[in-house]
């Protein structure tokens, strides 16, 4: 049995529906079915989401939200008028315009998935399962994994085929309650899990993850398999093709996701695979990320390892002013701690006087403008000639490294270099490996 989760660009309007019931009834196993709202059609186009949120602000401001709502109701009328659905979207879209003003803003932001859902159920010949029901939030807005899991599995337990829109729920209190943007890949995972999915499939406009970023190398290849872990670390430093927080509950239960491409369905995408069943790649790498506009601060001690509790100390200093920490290697007598850029600018004279108050004597460097790069690869730690052909491919091009860390990660070397060294040396890694 598949879940399958289509995005905003994938039903974003007639056509792209069109698509997406070819994709669902070609394979009998794709039985659960969750929507988006219409996304952009072009590149200037607004999302229903956005509409939605604008009408709950004006609404709140006491203005007119009439041009925002008409905008929305052309969109919807095109999408079922041109698929000859018989759903009532008039009504349904004139209860929608009166309860924004009364309703709470996840209520109104939610109703492009609760739309999308209903005109896609019938074109699909799906039941209609509101995620209202099934998807359960406490009253701050936090999911309630066990209640959910429950829940899903109660409504869900005699329906062989249905949609479920994503992207909300509700909380104890019976509002409505979303997750945050790009949440319904999110809701897809969870109802994968709570089923026990064989698979769950999310499908997109890109056929999968990229090795690099294709602002970055031209024309990258495809990643065919990663694993969970890798994939965390990919997205840690900015490949963001999933809801970060998408991964989690499939991953409990060992389901593999296929990030799969609506508008090219013969393409296999990528395949997101438990740690443990992630074969040797063909590839010596899976993907490399990066991110710009770090800075080391760079803390000396003499004989810093007899001096107890020294790490803690220090680092009891960047929690103190709410510096969060991005890395930390450690050298015999130094602590390199990675922070932002914008932190060390907004703080660093705090930074400085707090560190010398807590740990007295020390010597202090600043390393500034530093992009981080992680190159991932399951057999990274192992093979050490991928480590030496990474570090030749840099130094021919002459670039000079200014951190290394592969810490306890089995599966990836973070470098780090200067900001201008970012793009070239992302090109120099990716050119030794796949050119
Ligand atoms: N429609 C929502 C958004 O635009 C949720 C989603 O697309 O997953 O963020």
């Amino acid at each position: 049995m598949k879940v399958c989760k289509f995005g905003g660009s994938s039903l974003a309007d007639a056509e792209q529906f069109k698509k997406v019931k070819n994709i669902v009834l070609s394979d009998d196993a794709r039985s659960f079915v969750v929507p988006s709202a219409p996304g952009k059609r072009y590149k200037t186009d607004i999302k229903v989401t956005d509409l939605l949120y604008a009408c709950y602000d004006k609404s709140v401001r006491g203005m007119s939200f009439e041009n925002e709502f008409n905008m929305i109701s052309e969109r919807f009328n095109e999408i079922k008028n041109q698929l000859s659905l018989t759903l009532d979207i008039d009504y349904e879209l004139e209860k929608i315009k009166n309860e924004i003003p009364l309703k709470n803003r996840d209520y109104a932001s939610s109703r492009g998935e609760y739309l999308n859902g209903k005109l896609l159920a019938e074109y699909l010949g799906f039941e209609f399962v509101d995620s209202f029901d099934i998807m359960i939030f406490d009253y701050e807005g936090v999911l309630l994994d066990d209640k959910t899991r429950r829940a899903v599995r109660k409504r869900l337990e005699n329906v062989e085929k249905a949609v479920i829109p994503g992207f909300y729920g509700r909380d104890m209190g019976n509002n409505v309650r979303t997750f945050s943007r790009g949440g319904s890949d999110i809701t897809g995972s969870l109802i994968a899990y709570a089923l026990g999915a064989d698979i769950y499939e999310n499908w997109t406009d890109v056929s999968g993850f990229l090795l690099a970023d294709p602002r970055i190398v031209e024309n990258p290849v495809g990643i065919e398999t990663v694993s969970y872990s890798e994939l965390r670390e990919l997205s840690y430093m900015g490949a963001n093709v999933l809801h970060e927080e998408a991964t989690f509950p499939v991953r409990k239960a060992g389901i593999p996701i296929n990030v799969r491409n609506t508008n090219r369905p013969e393409d296999m995408g990528t395949m997101i695979v438990p740690d443990n069943a992630a074969r040797e790649s063909t590839f010596a790498l899976t993907g490399i990320s990066g991110k710009k506009d770090f800075a080391i601060v760079t803390i000396t001690k003499e004989r810093m390892n007899s001096d107890l509790g020294f790490a803690r100390r220090a680092l009891h200093v960047f929690e103190a002013l709410s510096i969060p920490i991005e890395h930390m290697p450690a050298g015999i007598d130094t602590l390199s701690v990675v922070i932002h850029q914008n932190d060390l600018r907004e703080k660093r004279d705090m930074l400085i006087t707090e560190i010398k108050r807590t740990l007295g004597a020390v010597e202090l460097f600043f390393t500034e403008n530093i992009s981080l790069i992680a190159v991932v690869g399951r057999t990274m730690s192992r093979d050490i000639s991928s480590s030496a052909r990474m570090f030749t491919a840099l130094a021919s091009k002459h670039i000079d490294l200014k951190l290394i860390d592969q810490g306890s990660s089995i599966s990836s070397i973070i470098i780090g270099v200067d900001n201008d060294n970012f793009e070239p040396a992302i090109n120099a890694i990716y050119g030794e490996f796949f050119r």
